[in-house]
């Protein structure tokens, strides 16, 4: 292999490194702005009974099995579509924001 055939496989190879941190910054920085769910106006939050703050939903009597009611909230649900950020996208209300202390009655413990 010749020297520029080396020097364009590098190139290739370290811009496909560079995707997934790419990925990853670009989607940090698209969901830190999406609005907040407003559980006074969205009508699917209030179907859902969903609340920024689990503590005063109605977690306690909903039953919802996998873990303590008061350890349920969106950063352990499996609808919850990041990892860290204290508003993140949920896969039930599209292109909105929950908060990580959030419940709604739709909450599933996530899987692993
Ligand atoms: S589905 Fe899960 S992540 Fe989404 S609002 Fe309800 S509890 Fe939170």
């Amino acid at each position: 292999m010749n020297q520029s055939r080396r020097d364009a496989v590098k190139l290739m190879l370290g811009g496909l490194a560079a995707v997934p941190v790419m990925n990853l910054v670009g989607m940090a920085a698209a969901y830190a702005d999406l609005p907040h769910v407003d559980p006074a106006t969205d009508p699917m939050a209030q179907t859902l009974k969903y609340h920024h703050d689990g503590a005063e939903s109605d977690r306690a009597t909903a039953g919802k099995p996998g873990l303590p009611a008061d350890e349920q909230h969106c950063a352990n649900c499996q609808f919850i579509l990041a990892d860290s950020g204290e508003w993140r996208p949920c896969s039930l209300f599209p292109g909105k924001a929950v908060n990580e202390n959030g419940w709604c009655t739709s909450w599933t413990l996530k899987a692993g």
